[in-house]
């Protein structure tokens, strides 16, 4: 995290609880390893998870776990989204499922 783009509200970062990780740590190689559920489990406790999944999916970061969300959950938003549609709802479902 830390990236951050002209315009762009960043003010949540400011209460990440990924602020001072090693940035390896968010973005472990690509695809869905234990490194990406590690990185996954600690979004789930965020405070600015929501804000920090929108600002990565409006600003199309390409690389890391940002908002809960790995690479490869972005581009099937992306997908998604660019026809009208959503994947959020079933993997919030998950998330909580994983949280209780
Ligand atoms: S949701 Fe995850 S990546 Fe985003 S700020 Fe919180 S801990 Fe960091």
């Amino acid at each position: 995290m830390g990236l951050r783009h002209a315009g762009a509200d960043v003010s949540w970062q400011d209460r990440a609880i990924c602020t001072g990780t090693h940035p390896d740590f968010f973005h472990p190689q690509r695809g869905e390893g234990p490194e990406v559920k590690r990185a996954q489990e600690i979004c789930e406790t965020c405070p600015v998870i929501a804000e920090c999944r929108e600002y990565a999916l409006t600003y199309r970061e390409p690389f890391g776990v940002w908002g809960g969300l790995s690479q490869r959950q972005r581009e099937k938003e992306w997908k998604a989204r660019a026809h009208g549609g959503t994947t959020l709802d079933n993997l919030d479902r998950e998330g909580q499922r994983r949280a209780s």
